[in-house]
């Protein structure tokens, strides 16, 4: 099994007269063998572009090519995909091996071939041993793994998961998470993987589009989103915290924060500094390498490390700036401390880029 080279262009689908569109001109390709996260909050679109993807719904407008071969009118079953959903979707009374053999069956190969395919799979899954059991005695994490080897028994050129992980406590999807990232090493699937949590996207995805109302808001490899986002849109869906209404002049950015460097030169104007916390680092006072101090207003804690809120005074305002501190590091509230903001850290998001949402303070256009 390997993957192919999926390109989206254009698509579009209007469900009713006079409806926005669940997807307006959506494009995007998918190298073979890479996996592509679709990222969005709910109702955004990323279920209908699975669904043209996979031929299960027609597109208004725009094609699917998978090969160089466009698939306008090529049935679902015939395209070479394969889709696993956030329910698993199986036959509750058949046995756990006959439900990874149905494709299979329907396909018209011989029961015995069928079920020694289906073992195989249910091996790469880490279901050795469970095919006599009746599926509706799993458990949730088994079940999307049967889900998961039945997909992965239709052979699919492109493997279509569908949030595939959101119903699994935090446990059990890391290891569906390693599970997936070991399946990709042997098996080589092009992957468009849907979801709402940037950090599983960060987790499985060499590459993200994010999708808000219908419309791609940008699409790049992970780590170029997380650094330069475009919209402040993104940059929340991303999970960004800080943002600092000021202005960019002559490549500086200007704000209670002081002028900052930027590590790509953007266009004069307003514009709002948006920070990974996980860039910024918390050190002291008196530290000569801090670039802005500031009082610590909220510290609260999450898993191994502390996400403190710091405030800082400066010119026409208070900026706050979020920051992960290290593990075991721990600064109480109230205390005074530096700030050191790495400039691969900082991006300038242009003020009008963000129609739609106000940003605290941020200086008129
Ligand atoms: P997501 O998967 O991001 O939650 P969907 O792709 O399922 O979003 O839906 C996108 C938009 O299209 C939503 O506003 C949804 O209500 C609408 N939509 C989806 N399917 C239909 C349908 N069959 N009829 C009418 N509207 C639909
Ligand atoms: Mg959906």
């Amino acid at each position: 099994m390997s993957g192919g080279v999926l390109r989206l262009t254009g698509l579009t689908r209007v469900h009713g007269k006079g409806s926005a569109p669940a997807l307006a001109d959506f494009s995007l390709e998918v190298p073979a063998g890479a996996c592509m996260a679709i990222l969005g909050p709910s109702g955004s679109g990323k279920s209908t572009v699975l669904r043209l993807t996979a031929g299960l719904d027609e597109p208004t407008a725009g094609s699917v090519h998978l090969d160089g071969a466009d698939l306008a009118g090529v049935l679902p079953e015939r395209r070479g995909m394969a889709m696993v959903f956030q329910r698993p979707l199986l036959f509750p009374h058949l046995s756990v091996r006959d439900n990874v053999a149905f494709a299979d069956r329907v396909r018209g190969v011989p029961r015995r071939t069928a079920r020694r395919r289906a073992e195989e799979f249910l091996g790469l899954v880490q279901l050795d041993g469970f095919g006599d059991r009746p599926a509706r005695a799993l458990s949730g994490g088994q079940e999307q793994r049967v889900a998961l080897a039945r997909a992965l028994a239709a052979e699919p050129r492109v493997l279509l998961l569908d949030e595939p992980f959101s119903a699994l406590d935090a446990r059990l999807r890391e290891e569906m998470h390693e599970l997936l990232a070991d399946l990709r090493m042997r098996l080589d699937p092009t992957i468009l993987l849907v979801t709402h949590d940037h950090a599983e996207a960060g987790a499985l995805a060499d590459g993200v589009a994010v999708l808000d109302r219908g419309r791609l808001l940008q699409a790049g490899p992970m780590r170029e989103l997380y650094a330069r986002p475009a919209s402040l849109a993104v940059s929340r869906l991303l999970g960004g915290r800080t943002e600092v209404a000021g202005v960019v002049r002559d490549g500086r950015h200007e704000s209670p924060l002081g002028s900052l460097d930027l590590p790509t030169p953007v266009p004069d104007g307003p514009a709002v500094l948006v920070v990974r916390h996980e860039a910024v680092q918390v050190t002291t006072a008196a530290d000569p390498a801090t670039d802005a101090v500031g009082t610590v207003v909220r510290a609260r804690r999450r898993g191994m490390r502390t996400l403190v809120t710091v405030e800082v005074p400066g010119d026409g305002g208070t900026a706050a700036v979020d920051a992960e501190l290290e593990p075991g590091q721990e600064v109480p509230t109230g205390r005074t401390v530096g700030l050191r903001l790495p400039v691969e850290g900082r991006w300038a998001v242009p003020v009008d880029g963000v129609a739609g949402e106000p940003v605290a303070g941020a200086p008129r256009a």
